[in-house]
C-alpha cells in the first residue's frame, strides 16, 4: 500500500476543497504523484469526501492508465494522467468546480493577471481549455494544451484545474483563482481592468 500518510493528505485536501466551497457533493477530484514510482494517487469516483478512508484512494499507473484499488478512480483520471505525463514538474493536481471562476469558464474568458496574488500564483494569464465532455480524452488533451507551462487553467463550461509541487499549493491556487475571478468580474463592472505583467517578464 502506498504511504498511508500520502493517502490521508489526498483526503484532507479533498475535504478542504469541499469546505472552502470550491465544489459541491462528490464533484472535483484530487491527486498526487507518488514520489517513488511512476504512478499517482487519486480520489475514487462518486464517494463522499467526508467518509473517505485511506484504502479508498486509487493508484493509477502513468504509463498505461491501469489502476488498482477497491474502487474505480475519479472519472477525470485521464485529465490528471495527461497533465502528469506532459508536466514532469507537477506533483499535485486539484480539479474543482468553484462558482465564480466557473463563470469565466462559461464565458470562455481568460483571467488576466489583475492583482499581485495572481502574479505569485500563476505564471501568466489563466487560459480557457476548449470544451470536452467530462471524463473524455478530448477534455484531457484540451486541458494540457491550454495549461501549457502555467499553474492553472479554466475548463470551458466545467470548472478549473490547478497544479503545484504540493497538494496545499494546488489547493491554494484554486482559492486564489476563484477570488481573483470575482475581483475581475467586479472590475469589469467598475471600469476597464488594468492588468499586471508576469513576474518572469
Ligand atoms: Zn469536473
Amino acid at each position: 500500500m502506498q504511504s498511508e500518510a500520502l493517502r490521508n493528505r489526498v483526503i484532507e485536501t479533498a475535504r478542504s476543497m469541499l469546505r472552502l466551497g470550491l465544489t459541491v457533493g462528490t464533484g472535483g477530484n484530487v491527486s498526487v504523484r507518488c514520489p517513488s514510482c511512476n504512478k499517482f494517487l487519486i480520489t475514487p469516483s462518486s464517494l463522499p469526501y467526508e467518509t473517505l478512508m485511506p484504502e479508498d484512494i486509487v493508484i493509477v499507473d502513468l504509463l498505461d492508465g491501469t489502476y488498482e484499488g477497491c474502487h474505480a478512480p475519479s472519472i477525470e483520471f485521464h485529465l490528471h494522467r495527461n497533465v502528469y505525463v506532459a508536466r514532469p514538474d507537477v506533483s499535485a493536481i486539484v480539479h474543482a468546480h468553484p462558482p465564480i471562476a466557473s463563470a469565466l469558464a462559461v464565458a470562455h474568458k481568460p483571467l488576466p493577471l489583475i492583482i499581485d496574488a495572481c502574479t505569485f500564483a500563476f505564471k501568466d494569464e489563466v487560459k480557457v481549455a476548449e470544451y470536452g465532455k467530462p471524463g473524455s480524452l478530448e477534455l484531457a488533451e484540451n486541458t494540457v494544451r491550454a495549461l501549457g507551462d502555467n499553474t492553472a487553467v479554466l475548463l470551458a463550461n466545467h470548472g478549473i484545474l490547478c497544479v503545484g509541487d504540493r497538494l496545499e499549493e494546488a489547493l491554494e491556487r484554486c482559492e486564489v483563482l476563484d477570488k481573483a475571478a470575482l475581483t475581475y468580474i467586479l472590475s469589469l463592472i467598475a471600469g476597464t481592468p488594468v492588468c499586471l505583467k508576469p513576474l518572469s517578464d
